[in-house]
């Protein structure tokens, strides 16, 4: 393998006890900095995902509290639980888990959440500042990705990065942060022509397309920076979407599935969290 690995979980890690600080900080000032989250449904994976959000956030000394309702619950319910928690005072960050079971309506369900309080940034006030150039609550996958970019000492300036996927909760919001920081990007889907060659070109190369090991290392241009968020089930085995054997003989750097984007994801909410409980960077 040429690539150096970068460590997503040592460097999450490390922002952690970062954060681990600031929110010893913020309760010394009579501030608990508190996480309520919202899950429908009795889908494992969610439940998964929330157990391990619930004891990140007490590890890091935020206060959280989850909400389990069941698969029927008319969608006035889940609204008014939303509003409930935006209006309370003591709530900092809110969570609602996805997907929400049918028919309910994520985006509706979204609506009714105080932006400020939207630690997924996926609220579409949120969106729309992460378009325009700035917003304190980034989308979490995509922070997360930058944050592993900027420790592994990638400058973006004036790089061609290749995006492949463009779903609103990693694929754009990733191409406008990378456009922040001044790369040329380029957004891949399933329509793209020549997916290989498109992605020779980059320099940085952000895999988002839920496809087990779609991307070989003849995507890859040599000493490429390459980041996989791909999380897919192969066998009983969690693999990216980038196969990371061939990947990695001809990237210059490349993250690990697991051990990637995924510890970064967890922290940014994390993070979210803290700067809407008031945190100081
Ligand atoms: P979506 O299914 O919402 O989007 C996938 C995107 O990939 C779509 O834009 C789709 O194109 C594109 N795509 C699919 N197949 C191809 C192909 N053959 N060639 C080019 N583009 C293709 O997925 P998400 O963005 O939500 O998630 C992507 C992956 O990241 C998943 O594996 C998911 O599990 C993982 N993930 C990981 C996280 C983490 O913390 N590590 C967090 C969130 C997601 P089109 O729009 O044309 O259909």
């Amino acid at each position: 393998m040429a690539a150096i690995l970068i460590d997503g979980k040592a460097i999450a890690a490390d922002i952690q006890e970062h954060l681990a600080t600031e929110a010893a900080r913020l309760r010394g000032a009579g501030v608990i900095p508190h996480l309520s989250v919202v899950l429908v449904g009795d889908d494992p994976a969610s439940h998964t995902y929330v157990r391990s959000k619930v004891r990140t956030a007490a590890r890091l000394g935020i206060d959280s509290r989850d909400y389990v309702l069941p698969a029927s619950s008319p969608e006035a319910e889940v609204v008014a639980l939303v509003r409930r928690l935006s209006e309370d005072p003591g709530v900092h960050g809110i969570l609602v888990q996805s997907p929400l079971p049918a028919p309910l309506r994520f985006r509706t369900v979204l609506d009714a959440l105080d932006p400020r309080k939207d630690v997924d940034g996926l609220h579409l006030y949120n969106m729309g500042a992460l378009m325009a150039g700035g917003t304190a609550m980034p989308p979490c996958t995509p922070a997360g990705i930058l944050e592993l970019l900027r420790r592994s000492g990638t400058d973006l300036r004036g790089k061609e990065a290749v995006v492949v996927g463009r779903s609103d909760l990693v694929g754009k919001p990733v191409a406008f942060l990378l456009l922040h920081e001044h790369a040329t990007v380029t957004v891949c889907h399933s329509r793209t022509r020549d997916l290989p060659a498109v992605c020779r070109r980059a320099d940085v190369l952000v895999v988002a397309a839920g496809r087990a090991g779609m991307v070989t290392g003849e995507f890859i241009k040599p000493g490429a920076v390459v980041i996989d968020v791909g999380i897919n089930r192969v066998e009983g085995r969690l693999v990216g979407d980038v196969d990371f054997g061939s990947a990695a003989s001809v990237a210059g750097a490349i993250t690990p599935v697991p051990g990637g984007v995924g510890p970064m994801t967890i922290t940014m909410l994390m993070k979210n969290t803290l700067t809407a409980a008031g945190a100081a960077w």
